[in-house]
């Protein structure tokens, strides 16, 4: 089965509004005419609204980088989906590594977002990844393991349409040292195989699943090769637009 490529941009917390809008203006003019991926953008929420405007009918997806569970409420702090696409957007991430590490945000709580993010007809991107620890322990596949299964626990089948799932290692996000190509590959399979035992081997074959972790135009084309890569999530290269541009364009 074929996936349709899947590059995304998340801007993390970088950009006021200009800049925002003038590297969103960039990248629009970089998608035009593209039809043969998917080119999606996660920006700060503050600057999404303006975002959308500058965009446009240009063909992106516009990300939140995180979302509640609930539709409104007192949760302080939290964006919930509805101010998601209120604001344009149609997808989120959940779990980033950073959530994870820096915020404490657990598998459970993680599932929880997901759901939220399904529930209110969100395309969702579910991040995991081990840590450098975990790798030299031998622990990588036990860990994305773990997390997959607790992070989509209770999603049923016929919603994984609107999942997809970044593999970032830890040790390779923001460091500038990217996965080789063979220790990229290796975890993708190992995830599509354990989606085939969760779902069923349809489900496995259509998930999308990007690679995360210092991804610059030296190394895109050759993850892109990969027969189980079939994206990538982009953070420090997503806020240049030349950069990003030369990734969108993998060959
Ligand atoms: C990320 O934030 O998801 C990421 C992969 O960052 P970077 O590309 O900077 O490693």
């Amino acid at each position: 089965m074929s996936r349709k490529p899947l590059i995304a941009g998340n801007w993390k917390m970088n950009g006021v509004l200009i800049d925002a809008c003038n590297l969103a203006a960039g990248i629009a003019a970089a998608c035009r005419g593209v039809s043969d991926r998917d080119v999606l953008l996660a920006p700060p929420f503050t600057v999404l609204s303006e975002v959308a405007h500058t965009i446009g009918d240009a063909p992106i997806i516009l990300a939140g980088q995180n979302v509640c569970w609930e539709g409104k409420g007192a949760f302080t702090g939290e964006i919930s989906p509805v101010m998601l696409r209120d604001a344009g957007a149609t997808a989120t991430l959940v779990g980033h590594s950073e959530r994870r590490q820096i915020f404490g945000e657990t598998d459970e709580l993680i599932n929880r977002r997901l759901k939220g993010a399904l529930d209110f007809g969100l395309l969702a991107i579910l991040c995991i990844g081990e840590t450098l620890y975990q790798r030299e322990k031998s622990q990588t596949f036990a860990v994305l393991e773990e997390q997959i299964r607790k992070g989509l626990a209770d999603i049923a089948a016929d919603r994984m349409g609107r999942v997809a799932i970044a593999y970032e290692p830890v040790w390779a996000i923001g460091t500038g040292k990217t996965a080789s190509n063979d220790q990229a590959q290796e975890a993708h399979a190992f995830i599509r195989t354990l989606l085939a035992d969760l779902f069923e081997k349809d489900i496995a074959a259509q998930t999308r699943i990007l690679y995360g972790g210092s991804v610059k135009p030296t190394t895109i084309d050759e993850l892109m090769a990969q027969p189980d890569i079939d994206g990538a999530l982009v953070g420090g290269a997503a806020l240049d637009v030349d950069t990003f541009g030369r990734i969108i364009h993998f060959t």
